[in-house]
């Protein structure tokens, strides 16, 4: 079986490496051929165009930017469905928008390409170990028949339902990331200014019932060093996901007020010029409100989990 991956940024280069350790006779696409170097090294085919990909393969994996990225590389002039050939499956692993994913899904049947909307989580570290979820959306039968491709870059793979399905299931699951680390800059901001050391709070915290679940453990990283750069996923990327989470609220008409503060920190966050440092810029803001500076070296960090 052939397989076209477009796409190789910071997720898709290690889930197109593991499509093609998994032995799969792969062609590739991005809109920069450097990023296609160590795959092309590994054994895997440049194509030079979307469509030039499209007419050689029966699959195909897509990990874009967002909606309208999809649509185009999907839908438009050149793109995808002008090549793909009756019978092909496309999994779109783009955190998307439910609706765009419902639209093309309808545009895919007319050509006979099934479509899944299939985002994932695991951050570009499980895109290179293949420790991902995989939330899938479409049709059951199809899954059956076309699915099993999923076993080579993920390690759960979780069909939610039919088409669109996937992305409200990673939509539900990044905001609620959002409002989480947003609400423990605020607690954290409290407890250092009322004159706990941070590195003893941030270690008292993993303990307690909350802390235990690992509520707290994705702060170590950037929020407590102050490491924001480069980003392992983009702030612009991660404004996206919260646009399309509070736009299918809408669509349902679901009050979201925790999630409008968090998208009000994003904007001022991409008013500043930070839409290409991580995703957990923004909480700086709240040090800044609160006047507190919080800096753990990556040691001090360590030696809180080493501690357990
Ligand atoms: P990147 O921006 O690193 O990767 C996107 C890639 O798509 C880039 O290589 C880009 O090329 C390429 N691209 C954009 N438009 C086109 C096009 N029209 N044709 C061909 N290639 C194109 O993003 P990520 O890898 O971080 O994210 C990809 C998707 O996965 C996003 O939807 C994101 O929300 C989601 N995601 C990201 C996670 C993360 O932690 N990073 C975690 C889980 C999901 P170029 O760079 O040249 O513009």
């Amino acid at each position: 079986m052939k397989v076209g991956f477009i796409g190789l940024g910071a997720m898709g280069l290690g889930m197109a490496a593991n499509l093609r350790r998994a032995g799969h006779d792969l062609v590739v696409h991005d809109l920069n051929r450097t990023s296609a170097a160590t795959l092309e090294e590994a054994g895997a085919t440049w194509a030079d165009s979307t469509a030039g990909l499209a007419s050689q393969v029966d699959v195909v994996f897509t990990s874009l930017p967002g909606p309208v990225q999809m649509r185009e590389v999907g839908t438009g002039e050149g793109g995808l469905l002008s090549a793909l050939k009756p019978g092909s499956a496309w999994f779109d692993l783009t955190t998307n928008s439910p609706t765009v994913v419902r639209e093309v899904h309808t545009v895919c049947r007319e050509h006979g390409v099934e479509l899944f909307d299939a985002p994932v989580s695991g951050g570009p570290k499980g895109a290179r170990s293949g420790k991902l979820a995989i939330y899938v959306g479409g049709d059951a039968e199809a899954f059956e028949q076309h699915g099993g491709i999923l076993d080579a870059i993920g390690d759960q793979i979780l069909r939610v339902g039919d088409i669109g399905a996937g992305n409200t299931a990673k939509l539900v699951h990044n905001c609620a990331s959002m409002i989480i680390r947003s609400g423990i800059a605020e607690v954290f901001t409290m407890g250092v200014k009322a004159g706990v050391e941070p590195a003893a709070l941030w270690h008292a915290l993993r303990q307690g019932a909350i802390g235990r679940a690992r509520t707290f453990d994705r702060v170590g990283d950037r929020y407590l060093q102050e490491a924001f750069d480069p980003p392992s996923f983009a702030l612009d990327l991660a404004n996206k996901d919260l646009r399309l989470a509070l736009e299918l609220a809408e669509q349902f008409d679901v009050p979201m007020r925790a999630a409008r503060l968090v998208q009000e920190d994003f904007q001022e966050a991409l008013d500043r010029g930070w839409g290409k440092r991580d995703s957990q810029t923004p909480l700086l803001l709240q040090n800044e409100r609160a006047g507190v500076t919080i800096k753990l070296s990556a040691d001090e960090v360590q030696a809180v989990l080493d501690r357990g």
